[in-house]
């Protein structure tokens, strides 16, 4: 059966992933079960994305609630869901407004767009260039591609979008000399993700926080993987003490259903005026309903203490293991450096023990649900033992 699937499957669908031959039919918790009747423990909740594990009760009512009621309405009028949404995702990120897609690189787009026009509105043309890290992760459409600084992204598709700059991550030097009178915005992941989960030092931030005041300049935060409790704190800019102008958020936003959100503080949330920037999807009633339970349970009283307290557990226990040379990363963001082992034949490994789990460049990362138990962490834990042993 399961091999019927996949034939059919990637005879009709573009191969644009490597995907291991399991076929996920349903999830409950923190468990995945395939057609075949396998068992998985969920240690990546999908890609970062199944933020409350897979069909929390709560947020499976209030999904269905609402395609009940109303599945989708034209961006021309009004929802409630949408509304109240909003208001709570600002309410909780301190941010004055929102502007709602359906992904992390459309969150991403509409910060690029919002950081050009917010420089052309006040100093007219040629103050377009985003400074971006190397080794980042922005998206795949072309402007997100422009925007990650790491060649293999930068093939195939050319000509990519002008105006994009990369600046070595925690090296303040190489950022003062990609910083000209063209810079409008400089963009960043706290921890850097895709790029092998790797945070951003203090000093450095706080050095982009000081000069994007100093010369006017937008500071983006792309939290698409990092936000919404995913480092233990509802967004990662918190462990930094620090307010970025623009945040994008997406990942884990609605637990599993397709959001992105781009998300502005007083200075420029009012740029992106009527007619100059829209999606026929973005804040889909259904996809705010997912979010609003996430955050209803994410920001409820005591949740991110306790996350906090499993995340410990989780890196204590990991750090223990022999094959484990060292971990990186925030919270319930986790990488891994293994010694004399490929992250590649690890992951594939896990799988076939019945643990999901996901590499980053050369490391095993770990992006488990936010709701998981310390009882699942140790059976997940040993399952990693027996794989690296
Ligand atoms: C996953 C990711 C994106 C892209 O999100 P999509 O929803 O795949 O478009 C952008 N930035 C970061 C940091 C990410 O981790």
């Amino acid at each position: 059966m399961q091999n019927k699937v996949i034939e059919q499957f990637d005879s009709c669908v573009m191969g644009t992933y490597g995907r291991f031959p399991v076929v996920m039919e349903t999830g409950e918790d923190r468990l995945a079960t395939a057609l075949d009747g396998k068992e998985y423990i969920d240690f990546g909740s999908g890609i970062g994305t199944n933020s409350l594990g897979f069909c929390d009760e709560s947020w499976v009512e209030a999904v269905c609630e609402q395609a009940k009621k109303i599945q989708h309405t034209s961006n021309y009028y009004y929802t409630k869901v949408q509304a109240d949404f909003a208001k709570k995702l600002c309410d909780e990120t301190g941010y004055k407004k929102v502007f709602f897609g359906n992904s992390g690189a459309e969150a991403n787009e509409c910060a690029i767009k919002l950081a050009r026009k917010y420089s052309f509105d006040k100093y007219g043309k040629g103050r377009h260039t985003i400074i971006t890290l190397v080794n980042s992760f922005h998206g795949r459409t072309i402007a997100t591609l422009s925007a990650t600084g790491q060649d293999v992204f930068h093939n195939y598709f050319f000509p990519f979008v002008e105006g994009f700059k990369y600046a070595k991550a925690n090296d303040i030097d190489d950022l003062m000399e990609k910083l000209d009178d063209t810079v409008c915005a400089i963009m960043v992941e706290f921890v850097q993700g895709e790029g092998g989960v790797i945070p951003l030092d203090k000093e450095f931030v706080d050095e982009i926080v000081k000069l994007c005041k100093e010369k006017d300049i937008l500071f983006i935060a792309d939290e698409v993987q990092t936000g919404i409790g995913r480092t233990a704190k509802l967004l990662a800019s918190e462990h930094y003490g620090v307010k970025p102008n623009v945040t994008t958020l997406a990942k884990g936003l609605a637990g599993g259903m397709p959001i992105g959100a781009c998300v502005a503080d007083e200075s420029c949330c009012d740029v992106l005026s009527k007619s100059t920037h829209g999606s026929t999807f973005g804040g889909n009633p259904i996809a705010c309903a997912g979010g609003l339970a996430v955050l209803n349970k994410v920001c409820a009283e005591g949740f991110m203490a306790e996350l906090s307290k499993k995340a410990d557990y989780l890196w204590e226990k990991l750090s223990q293991i022999d094959a484990v040379e060292k971990v990186s990363g925030k919270g319930l963001m986790i990488g891994m450096n293994l010694k004399g082992k490929s992250a590649a034949d690890v992951c594939k490994a896990c799988l076939d023990e019945g643990l999901l789990v996901l590499t980053a460049k050369e490391k095993l990362r770990l992006l488990p649900p936010l709701t998981i138990t310390y009882e699942e962490i140790d059976k997940g834990i040993e399952i990693l033992k027996k794989v690296l042993a």
